[in-house]
């Protein structure tokens, strides 16, 4: 058998020569351009029809090999690429082929151009939009949250957020609106509304209730947006207050307990903030003063009451160190007592 192009004589495919054939055919073939959309806010390109953040180089070789068709009987196909960023935009690939047709190897030079063009992906066209799917609620029960809440609360907000940038595309902030008394947070997703909700619960001690409501029909499926209110204590760490007929100074809380230091004995006691619903604020650091030391005994210490002028006695809880030429104290009807650091 004789090639019918050259006349070499030996195995031939569709009548023609192995070098003969690979020259007349060509296996594998690439547009000449491929557009790609881009994201001008997250970078974000489309492939197919998800929105993805890749790495340049192995989206670029994703893209080629997506674009890139052969002919029938190719296989064992590979694609080797190096591209080169004319711009931001434009890259020019030059894209190397390797198959087997037959019996015989092939290997293909071939030249393309990824452009990106700019666009607006769908995550950010809802942030963009004002889209929220949660809202968080925080409030405070019989008071406002100071404005040192206010700032830890948007602080835990975004770090939260931060930390789901990149993994979940929905965590976005849609808007933070100050209400009285407190925030409101409209968030993207679900999932991150309900994180942000428990971090503040656990910060500022409190409740969250979840409400959903109806907003619409997506895809044959009910849609709903979420609502998380945050319910904080009344108390903030170093309040005093009376529970019981008892003193307690809050020394910290978490969203299922609350640490109060009992003013008599100085004992650390744990209570469920549900346990603090009867509870009254006496005050928080502003009734704590500084009272000269008098004389001492090793049960109790005598200190001048600055606003009275009087000597008073002030047991000394055990343990505790009262030593300078002057002490913490605050003082209610049932007493004067002994402050600490906290
Ligand atoms: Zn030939
Ligand atoms: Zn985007």
């Amino acid at each position: 058998m004789f090639c019918v192009e050259c006349g070499r004589e030996g195995e031939l495919y569709e009548g023609l020569c192995g070098e003969c054939f690979l020259a007349k055919n060509v296996f594998v073939t690439i547009p000449e351009n491929i557009d790609v959309e881009i994201c001008v806010h997250c970078g974000a390109r489309k492939k197919k029809k998800r929105w993805i953040l890749a790495d340049d180089e192995e989206f670029i070789l994703e893209i080629i090999k997506e674009n890139v068709s052969c002919e029938k009987g190719v296989t064992d196909f590979d694609v080797h690429i190096m591209s080169n960023f004319e711009d931001e935009r434009n890259v020019d690939v030059s894209v190397t082929t390797f198959a087997k047709v037959h019996d015989l190897k092939v290997k293909e030079e071939h030249e393309t151009k990824v452009r990106f063009k700019k666009t607006v992906c769908y995550e950010c066209s809802k942030r963009e939009g004002g889209y929220w799917e949660a809202k968080v609620q925080l409030r405070s029960g019989k008071r406002d949250l100071d404005q040192k809440e206010l700032d830890r609360a948007l602080e835990l907000l975004d770090l939260i957020v931060g930390m789901r940038e990149g993994k979940d595309k929905d965590a976005f902030i849609s808007k933070v609106e100050k209400v009285h008394g407190g925030l409101d947070f409209y968030l993207g997703s679900k999932n991150m509304g309900k994180a942000i909700a428990k971090k503040l619960a656990s910060e500022f001690g409190g409740s969250v209730t979840e409400s959903q409501k109806l907003v619409g029909r997506k895809d044959g499926k009910n849609t709903y947006r979420m609502t998380y209110a945050v319910r904080t204590l009344d108390f903030r760490v170093g309040d005093f207050i009376k529970l019981k007929k008892r003193l307690y100074r809050m020394l910290s809380m978490s969203s299922n307990k609350v640490l109060l230091l009992s003013l008599d004995n100085r004992e650390n006691v744990h209570f469920k903030p549900e346990d603090l619903e009867e509870a009254k604020l006496l005050g928080g650091g502003e009734l704590v003063r500084e009272m000269v030391v008098v004389s001492r005994s090793d049960m109790e210490i005598q200190v001048l009451d600055p606003d009275t002028l009087k000597t008073v006695d002030v047991i000394l809880p055990e343990g505790f160190n009262a030593e300078g030429d002057s002490v913490k104290i605050v003082k209610f009807e049932e007493g004067y007592f002994l402050v600490g650091e906290n």
